[in-house]
């Protein structure tokens, strides 16, 4: 069996085509153009391709897009004082600090600086707990995304077993936590470095979604045959950009696959848009 692709790349399009529909409407009606704000500190060439493809979505979109950039040598109070100008400038309606920040800086400082309504990545402790608490302000852009390809792509998430692999509170956490809602209702088991026994964990998955960030980490034995598999991880290696699931053994498993590149990435970028619209549209 051959695994039928879960095209993000497509997905993204068609979305990003309705979201720029919804702002235009928006700007008819308000007079007011949505406005995303990205910090870029430092040479991370990484965060700088991330930062462009974030700016070129919004422009397609009809969202304003400012970058402001700032050198690796850049201070926290001078950070910190970027993020307070950028709270208070009311044409701003979402902020967004890639990720990682210079060495010393403390990122959790900087991101709990951004105005919870202006949070448009829902980092702050504030969205973090209205997520949890199931009446999101903001959901999460790559969990959003991940959730909205596997529901329009015909999914059923409620009542399955989905395994995250991976705990972090960009994806791993953030993932679970939306997917246990009321309303989506799956069972969600999450995996870390530390758990015991992946495979058996991982084979026992209707949905699985893995975010560990560790090339070709989740082979064919650890899929169940016609599950869901979803690869968050992007590693680059000299053999290109690859996924944490190898992808050619294991699309002859899965029922469903997204391929890496082309499949959650363009999603997440796509939710950004989307969380910068809502923050225009205010509360
Ligand atoms: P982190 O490094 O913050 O977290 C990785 C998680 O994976 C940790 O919880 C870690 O466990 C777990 N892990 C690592 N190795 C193993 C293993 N061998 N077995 C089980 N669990 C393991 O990464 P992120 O969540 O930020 O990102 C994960 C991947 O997704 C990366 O490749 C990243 O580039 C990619 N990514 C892609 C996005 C997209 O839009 N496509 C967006 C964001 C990230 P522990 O907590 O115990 O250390």
């Amino acid at each position: 069996m051959t695994a039928q692709l879960l095209d993000g790349k497509s997905l993204a399009r068609q979305i990003q085509a309705e979201i720029a529909e919804r702002v235009a409407a928006f700007r008819a009606r308000t007079g007011v153009t949505p406005c995303l704000a990205a910090v870029l500190a430092g040479d991370d060439p990484a965060s700088a391709v991330y930062v462009r493809n974030k700016e070129q979505a919004c422009k397609k979109a009809g969202i304003e897009s400012r970058v402001t950039l700032l050198s690796s040598s850049v201070g926290a109070a001078e950070l910190l004082a970027l993020v307070q100008q950028l709270n208070c400038d009311a044409s701003v309606h979402g902020i967004l600090v890639q990720l990682p920040l210079p060495a010393g800086i403390d990122a959790t400082k900087i991101l709990d600086a951004v105005h919870p309504l202006k949070d448009v990545d829902c980092f702050h402790p504030e969205n973090v707990g209205l997520l949890v608490q199931g009446r999101p302000r903001y959901l999460p852009c790559t969990p959003a995304g991940i959730a909205e390809l596997l529901v329009r792509s015909g999914v059923q998430i409620s009542g399955a077993h989905v395994v995250v692999v991976g705990r972090s509170d960009i994806v791993g956490k953030p993932m679970a936590n939306m997917l246990l809602q009321k309303g989506r209702d799956a069972t969600v088991t999450v995996c870390h470095s530390r758990s015991r026994g992946l495979a058996e964990i991982t084979r026992s998955a209707d949905i699985l979604i893995v975010a560990a960030g560790r090339a070709k980490l989740v082979t064919a034995e650890m899929v169940r045959p016609g599950a869901v598999v979803v690869d968050v991880g992007m590693n680059r290696t000299a053999a290109g950009l690859v996924g944490d699931v190898d992808f050619a053994a294991v699309k002859e498993v899965a029922s469903k696959i997204t391929p890496v590149p082309g499949g959650v990435g363009p999603l997440t970028v796509t939710m950004l848009l989307a969380n910068t619209l809502r923050a225009a549209e205010g509360p």
